[in-house]
């Protein structure tokens, strides 16, 4: 595809996502890809443009974030020949973790990775759904350097730039589809 045909086929996928208002809680815009995973065109153009950018870079484990994220990185991880590893809530993994909490709004959570899942220098590409204030993406880094991997990038389908989410990743390199 040319480059202004990508710019049109970027246009559209952002047309079709959502905005929910008011979701989980109020005064947030949640933004709903829901209707993107069904349109079979969007989908596939989605995985297409952003593993596109990672082909011939030596990625050879494709992490993706609970839970949305899981729904990205699978078919990016399938177009790089990398291998796919969840990132998931404390408490979800069945075998022996390392942990990172990271803060929210309110309190903090945890998310846990396999202690095996990386091998030492292993090239990873971190994906999700949504960057707002960067805190998930940043405590999957530290995941990631704790088991001796390299963050090669980070890949987001969303990023919601008022919230500077980007400013908490710095040192690392960052690709996002879309922009609001
Ligand atoms: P943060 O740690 O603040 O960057 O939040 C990122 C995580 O929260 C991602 O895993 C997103 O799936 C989710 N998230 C945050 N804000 C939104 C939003 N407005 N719409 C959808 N998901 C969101």
């Amino acid at each position: 595809m040319s480059e202004t045909q990508n710019i049109s086929m970027i246009e559209n996928i952002k047309s079709i996502i959502r905005d929910v208002p008011d979701f989980p809680k109020k005064g947030i815009i949640f933004k709903d890809i829901t209707p993107l995973l069904a349109s079979p065109e969007t989908f596939r153009e989605t995985i297409r443009l952003i593993a596109g950018k990672y082909k011939g870079r030596g990625i050879t484990k494709v992490l993706g974030i609970e839970a949305r994220g899981f729904i990205l990185a699978a078919p990016i991880a399938v177009e790089l020949g990398a291998g796919l590893i969840p990132v998931r809530k404390k408490g979800k993994l069945p075998y022996k973790t390392v942990s990172a909490a990271y803060a929210l709004e309110y309190g903090e959570d945890t998310l846990q990775i396999h202690e095996d899942a990386l091998k030492n220098g292993e090239k990873v590409l971190i994906v999700d759904d949504v960057l707002a204030t960067g805190g998930t993406a940043s405590a999957v880094c530290r995941l990631v350097e704790q088991l001796g991997g390299k963050v090669e990038s980070i890949a987001i389908l969303i990023e919601l730039e008022f919230l500077k989410g980007r400013d908490k990743l710095s040192g690392y390199e960052l690709f996002s589809l879309i922009k609001y």
